[in-house]
């Protein structure tokens, strides 16, 4: 009976019916996919196993000679045949972290059988919790734009977080689009003229204040480095969020500052925000790249500064969704935040934040160098070939 309803849902791909589709969340990881893409065979017990029309790269996993579930294991002998990976929740393809390590070559480090794994690959590490909307890559954490999930095969991943977060910074050697050169920056400082910004009133220090002059700063610095650098503004006046982005035409990168404020007078730290892909908008061409970027700078931004890393968060910002490069917006600490406004204010730490965000944007340069070398980027520690 099992099989039949199963059989049936599979080969119509009725994937709009809800009870259908509670039936396929209730089987688990196999039931739902699209007939328009996979044909319809079913062989095994708790698989189904059907021939990929038009397989990617991202899919090329799936091609597996021998394949083992909880309940049976299966061994295929044609080749060519794939698996269908998805399983679908509220409409999202998932993929199970099985899967993805097979795909990326990572291996597990620890699984808690509970939904908390930690993966690794060339000494990086990455930690999954179900329930969570976000990773930890090493120490930062990575928001995601769908929650981690767990399922009959343990943490499952959203197939967009998979491609747009995983697939970076674990194995970009998947990705195919050629790697960005980084030569030329816009500087962006938050605010300006009749938009003050953030304010505390209480220490009379205004956003547009503090990243016009970080701005100036990091500018000679990244001069001396070499690289040609454009300002959005150079002098306490308004600029248009719609005519910030268009500065960055024909430039490699873009770096929004901007200082953060909240009501809770506690919060505090450093975090950097990448353009958000959502229902209505699919990202960028540049979304591996944003995420290195933000990476690269996070990481070593917090390092010399010691802040709090608050992560990267990902956001439908004015100035980040027209560009034609890649780009970010850093939260340089919080403003409402006393303690931490006095230290954007301190010469001593100025010169840490400004220190701190070279060095990231110089790594992100090397990282792209890495990349086009067919090296992985964002491992630290060992610079190991992509096998
Ligand atoms: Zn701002």
């Amino acid at each position: 009976m099992l099989k039949q309803w199963r059989e049936r849902y599979a080969l119509r791909g009725v994937n709009g019916n809800i009870f259908f589709r509670f039936l396929g969340y209730f089987l688990g990881t196999f039931a739902p996919f699209s007939p328009k893409v996979f044909g319809g065979t079913i062989l095994g017990k708790h698989l189904e196993i059907t021939r990929v029309e038009k397989p990617t790269n991202v899919l090329d996993f799936c091609q597996l000679t021998k394949y083992t579930t909880r309940n049976s294991p299966v061994v295929l002998e044609k080749k060519n045949i794939a698996i269908n990976p998805f399983v679908i929740l509220g409409g999202v393809r998932y993929l199970a972290l099985d899967d993805i390590n097979k795909s990326l070559r990572c291996s597990v480090l620890s699984d808690n059988g509970k939904g908390s794994v930690i993966i690794t690959k060339g000494g990086a590490t990455v930690q999954l919790t179900a329930g969570q909307d976000y990773i930890h890559y090493q120490s930062t954490k990575i928001y995601l734009l769908h929650g981690l999930k767990f399922g009959f095969r343990g943490v499952l991943v959203s197939y967009d977080d998979y491609l747009k977060v995983l697939v970076p910074l674990l194995a970009i050697n998947l990705i195919t689009e050629k790697t960005p050169a980084l030569k030329t920056i816009v500087l962006d400082p938050g605010h300006g003229g009749k938009d003050p910004g953030a304010i505390n009133t209480r220490l009379n220090i205004s956003e547009k204040v503090l990243t016009l002059s970080l701005a100036m700063s990091l500018k000679s610095k990244l001069n001396e480095k070499g690289y040609t650098i454009i300002l959005t503004r150079d002098s306490d006046r308004f600029v248009e969020l719609r005519d910030r982005p268009t500065k960055a035409r024909n430039m490699d990168l873009f770096v929004s500052l901007h200082i953060n404020s909240a009501t809770n007078s506690s919060a505090q730290g450093i975090e950097i925000f990448t353009l958000r892909r959502g229902k209505f908008f699919s990202g960028n061409a540049f979304d591996p790249w944003n995420l290195i970027a933000a990476y690269s700078v996070l990481s070593v931004l917090v390092e010399a500064t010691g802040f709090t890393n608050r992560g990267i968060k990902m956001a439908e910002f004015a100035v980040l969704k027209p560009l034609t490069c890649p780009g970010i917006l850093v939260e340089l600490g919080f403003i409402s935040n006393d303690a931490e406004a006095r230290k954007l204010t301190d010469a001593n730490s100025q010169k840490k934040i400004i220190q701190g965000l070279v060095d990231g944007i110089v790594k992100y340069g090397e990282n792209l160098k890495k990349m086009s070398k067919g090296l992985r980027p964002l491992d630290f520690r060992k610079e190991s070939r992509i096998p």
